[in-house]
């Protein structure tokens, strides 16, 4: 279907006024020094992420609105920032009784319950660095990032416990603590070598003064998600506050009387940035879900809990998408206002399929672990260009860059160049190393960019549009193409859920473009329906970049973050080894 190449933003889009309407203007009056301002800072100097977070609304007026409402099997519970401290508080006290300080490092290991919350938290106010890992990460990449991170405190419960840390607790010896969480209520079994936590937690104080933690002092960890090989451990600090508060207000629009819903599991850096301290920057209550993806528990969330704001993933929307309009139509969110998307490209149609289906189209941003929070964003501010990933946000500058010959880095001024999308470094939630990788890490920099290994290109207006990443770009007869685009054509069939292209060697073109596809319920794979596709694609995008090939595949392999993993398309395609697959989705 063809479709207008902008979506306009008009007053009546806006059922609050937007926090911001001027680009131009609140970039150039805005500086990092301004928003550190908007912070309180620790009484005796300092900044710390869970003091800013919690204390400053848990000791003002807001101490009794409601942070976290958790959603799971149960009745729904709620936790209001009083209560948020309190636990917190205790979190932090039982980790100095167990002679755990400034500095150490705690995992976690914890579905979306309210102890991942608290233990993260706790840990940020005792000046521990915290680290999130996904619950269904089997025990070898537990056993990798665990060592990796030189984890002291492990938190995670007594069935996760037997069946994934048991085994490898011998390989771990510099991991003191195990805590666990009671499964449904019942204090934890004596299980050797570990400490029940809710016991620990009854024992602890209510009262405890946020360690002086300062802002470059390291605060989170977070592995990259694996998409395209081994995932790293990126090195966040407490200063990264500031970029998640200036992000919330511009990218995410947040308002003190939201309901926010972020979809993300912690185990990904966006349910920590936007799922945990974002959100109680600003004062919000957030929705944590225990669930997995189902869309009609979806559709009832947001119907039910009102949701306002809702930050999501290009992969939940094209599953949504695949269940049908006909099950959207069954909920109504008069409430919702805002929805945001990040993590892969966001094709157009999923774009417009918010406008059409849900009322209100889906603002694409980018960014990565590397970071720590949104960089470049289709805000309120401005008009939309379904398929770009939008403008650089205040406070960040963004380019395209090339490299010469002799592989210096150069700015690329001219406008619809493809190059890498680089960033000028000093934004306060930069990472500050990948864990045992210097070399990595000072890789990542030419002079004071910061590059990032996706390729892009920024049109005259100044929006940015994703082509690929580096290691994903294809190659063929002298084209340089980038999956996205090959992708975004498929999808506008109406037939096609998801689809995943890569570049399959071919001795005359050098590389031919593949795709794989998933279809939508209701359609059937089949020789005619694949002539079908080849003949739509090569009408949308010419012969030269149009697929040759087009395989079904049921579902497309993913990461737990929802990133479709063309590595793995092109490994099983070619016969190749398959390279980490820790962070496969299915894989236990
Ligand atoms: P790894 O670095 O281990 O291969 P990863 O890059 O997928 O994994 P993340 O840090 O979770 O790990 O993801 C960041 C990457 O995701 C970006 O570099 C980019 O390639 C992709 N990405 C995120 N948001 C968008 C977006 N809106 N549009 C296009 N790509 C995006
Ligand atoms: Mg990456």
């Amino acid at each position: 279907m063809a479709r207008a190449s902008i979506i306009r933003k008009t007053a009546s889009d806006f059922r609050v006024l937007p926090n911001w309407a001027d680009y131009e203007q609140v970039r150039s009056e805005f500086s990092w020094e301004k928003v550190q301002k908007e912070l309180t800072g620790l009484p005796g100097g300092g900044l710390n992420i869970a003091f800013e977070a919690i204390e400053r609304h848990a000791q003002g007026a807001w101490r009794d609105r409601v942070a976290f409402r958790f959603l799971g099997a149960g009745p729904d519970r709620a936790v209001t920032y009083h209560e948020l401290s309190v636990l917190t508080n205790r979190f932090a006290n039982l980790l100095g009784n167990l002679g755990i300080g400034k500095g150490d490092r705690l995992f976690v290991l914890l579905g979306r319950i309210p102890e991942l919350y608290i233990s993260v938290l706790g840990s940020l106010k005792n000046g521990t660095v915290a680290c999130p890992l996904f619950s269904a990460f089997g025990p070898e990449p537990i056993a990798t990032r665990l060592t990796l991170g030189e984890a002291r405190v492990l938190v995670t419960t007594e069935q996760l416990y037997r069946r994934k840390v048991e085994k490898i607790r011998d390989s771990l010896p510099g991991l003191r603590h195990v805590l666990l969480v009671p499964e449904h209520g019942d204090p934890s079994a004596d299980i050797p070598g570990t400490l029940d936590l809710s016991r620990l937690m009854a024992e602890s104080a209510d009262d405890f003064e946020t360690v002086a933690t300062q802002a470059e002092d390291m605060a989170l960890l977070h592995f990259t998600s694996g998409t395209t090989g081994t995932p790293k451990g990126a090195v966040h600090v407490h200063g990264a506050a500031a970029t998640h508060w200036a992000t919330g207000k511009y990218a995410l629009d947040l308002h003190p009387d939201d309901i926010y819903w972020c979809t993300a599991d912690p185990g990904w850096v966006t349910g920590t940035s936007y799922g945990i301290i974002a959100p109680l920057l600003h004062g919000v209550t957030s929705i944590v879900d225990e669930a997995d993806f189902d869309a009609e528990r979806w559709y009832r969330i947001l119907q039910q809990q009102q949701v306002t704001v809702w930050y999501t993933a290009p992969t939940a929307i094209r599953m949504l998408m695949k269940a049908g309009g006909e099950m959207a139509r069954k909920y109504s969110f008069p409430k919702l206002r805002f929805i945001a998307s990040v993590g892969e490209p966001l094709n157009p149609e999923a774009v417009w399929w918010g406008k059409e289906t849900l009322g209100l189209p889906i603002h694409d941003n980018w960014w990565q672990t590397e970071t720590g929070g949104i960089m470049i964003a289709n805000t309120p501010a401005f008009d939309i260009k379904p398929g770009s990933m939008g403008r650089p946000l205040p406070g960040i500058d963004a380019f395209i860059v090339s490299r010469d010959e002799q592989g210096n880095v150069h700015i690329v001024e001219a406008p619809d160049s493809k190059g890498e999308l680089a960033l000028k470094r000093g934004w306060p939630s930069m990472f500050r190393g990948y864990l045992n990788n210097e070399e990595r890490y000072r890789k990542c920099f030419a002079g004071d960019l910061y590059l990032t290994g996706d390729l892009a290109t920024r049109d005259q207006d100044g929006y940015f549009w994703f082509i690929g990443r580096s290691d994903d770009v294809i190659k063929s007869s002298g084209h340089l193409i980038g999956p996205f685009e090959v992708e975004s054509a498929l999808m506008e069939h109406p037939a096609v859920a998801e689809a995943g292209v890569i570049g399959k060697p071919d001795e005359t073109a050098g590389e031919v473009v593949k795709a794989f596809v998933s279809l939508k319920t209701g359609y059937e794979a089949s020789d005619s329906l694949r002539m079908e596709l080849l003949g739509h694609a090569r009408k949308r995008l010419g012969a030269a970049v149009a697929p040759k090939e087009i395989d079904f595949l049921p579902m497309l392999p993913r990461t737990r973050s929802g990133k479709i993993m063309r590595r793995l398309l092109k490994a099983r395609e070619l016969g190749l080894p398959e390279g980490d697959t820790s962070t496969l989705e299915g894989q236990a």
